[in-house]
């Protein structure tokens, strides 16, 4: 683990307010999906997802094909496809669009992909204005800082917390009442909708036989991006593309229940390609641009592509301890929580924060509440093993192979195991795990140190197991 994932974690742990405030907000989203997804409403739940697995499986199996049927579909409606490689390219494309239509002012709605590539910061460098008009990126965009989860953005904000950054940024009397600090948003983001040159988006799903970007959203900031600017930018993973239109009604059955709890987002917007004659509303140009950006990396592999199958509903950082106690922003990235831990690695390299795939407890809940049924602790070990394979012979620590070494030996030499529980029990101080801690020399040296202060251990019962199991 790096000094820097390190101090991060430590600096959120020891930080109470912050503490209540990612675990309210994770519990009541956890709360509400149980709720959405139980048998009384929603008796095909599992059934939904192994459909889902199955259509992202496919989609991702065939991805060439369907990227070009998708590419077809939105010229055939009046659009243009353009393929980046990465972040650069896809600032280099906005900036010409830009600079052709003399363009200065951008709206974005939320998108973690463009998160992902710093394009707010790579077009401000040049000159541009990109306003964030969803409200938690945007009090986040004014706070000058990254999102702390991929479906909250703002979660770890009190309304005290904005009331500060409004009033610092904006210029305005402290207001602490949540509606009036909805409504100043809104007075600002309004104008910005009416002025701006581009919309840039992103897409929930790219559905190949009907070329249309699918965006679910909640506060129809999506729908002015979209349609009021006279060109509208969508950007896109490539892992979007999905083969049919029906397919959606899966997703969409699963997508809110498992970021909110909701049954169905607020808005649900279809486009395919600009503004027909006749048409009210939509822009006069539609761009869609399909981002690899280390995508492509994780195709050969069967079993780590599986991570691309992620619809980004946050369910998976909702539901985990870890999460749930360090946060998002120590997170090396910006996806946090359980996908954040397998997409990183394998996007970024798995030398960009070794200690990443090891930030789990394995536990099981994230594959459990995945509602496209991604394996994340399968792959999480996967990436375990490349992280140990990755080190060289001096930085792998002998101690702790050592360690593990005897643990094993232990563990096949049943009568051995049993005794060294005895012995456990009987030496144990009373008392917590934390005990553990301050066990004395030879043992506290600086990697046993390290191993424990992260750790509790329960002492060992008085009886085991094993002699319940004999006595009954
Ligand atoms: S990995 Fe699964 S649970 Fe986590 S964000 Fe992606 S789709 Fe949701």
């Amino acid at each position: 683990m790096s000094a820097e994932f390190d101090r991060k974690i430590h600096t959120t742990l020891a930080d109470a307010n912050l503490q209540l405030a990612i675990y309210t907000a994770t519990g009541r989203l956890k709360e509400k999906r149980v709720e959405s997804v139980s048998d009384s409403v929603l008796p095909d739940y599992q059934e939904l997802r192994t459909q889902a697995n199955a259509i992202k499986k496919h989609a991702i199996e065939n991805l060439d094909h369907y990227l070009e049927e998708f590419e077809r579909n939105v010229e055939a409606h009046g659009g243009k496809v353009v393929y980046c490689k990465d972040g650069t390219e896809v600032a280099d494309f906005v900036l010409a669009l830009a600079k052709e239509r003399r363009a200065q002012l951008i709206v974005k709605s939320k998108s973690m992909t463009t998160e992902e590539i710093d394009l707010n910061e790579r077009l401000e460098h040049h000159g541009l204005e990109s306003v964030e008009t969803d409200l938690g990126e945007y009090i986040l965009q004014l706070a000058h800082e990254r999102p702390y989860h991929i479906v909250a953005p703002a979660l770890h904000k009190t309304r005290y917390d904005v009331a500060e950054i409004f009033t610092r940024r904006l210029k305005i009397p402290n207001e602490i009442v949540i509606e009036k600090q909805t409504a100043i948003a809104r007075g600002v983001l309004r104008e910005k909708f009416l002025a701006a040159d581009i919309g840039i988006s992103g897409a929930n799903f790219l559905v190949a036989d009907s070329g249309a970007v699918v965006i679910v959203e909640n506060e129809g900031n999506a729908r002015l991006t979209t349609s009021a600017p006279k060109i509208h930018i969508a950007i896109a993973g490539i892992e979007k593309v999905i083969p049919r239109a029906q397919d959606v009604v899966t997703f969409l059955k699963l997508l809110a229940r498992s970021a909110t709890g909701q049954l169905l987002s607020v808005y649900t917007s279809f486009l395919s390609g600009p503004r027909r004659p006749g048409e009210i509303d939509g822009p006069d140009e539609f761009y869609v641009v399909l981002l690899d950006n280390g995508r492509t990396k994780l195709l050969p592999d069967r079993s780590k592509r599986e991570s691309l199958y992620c619809i980004r509903c946050g369910a998976c950082l909702n539901t985990c301890p870890v999460y749930r106690k360090i946060g998002g922003h120590s997170f090396p990235w910006v996806y946090s929580g359980p996908i954040g831990a397998i997409i990183t690695p394998q996007f970024m390299g798995v030398a960009h924060e070794p200690g990443l795939p090891f930030a789990s407890s394995l536990c099981g809940a994230c594959g459990e509440v995945c509602p496209v049924k991604i394996d994340i602790p399968k792959i999480l070990l996967e990436l375990r093993s490349e992280v140990k394979k990755s080190e060289t012979r001096e930085k792998q620590n002998r101690l702790e192979k050592l360690a593990f070494r005897a643990f094993a030996w232990l563990m096949t030499h049943p009568r051995l195991y049993e005794m060294a529980g005895r012995i456990a029990a009987a030496m144990a101080p009373p008392g917590d795990g934390a005990w553990i801690r301050s066990v004395p020399a030879p043992l506290n040296v600086a990697p046993v140190k390290a191993w424990l202060s992260q750790r509790d251990l329960p002492p060992p019962p008085a009886r085991s197991f094993r002699q319940l199991w004999r006595e009954r």
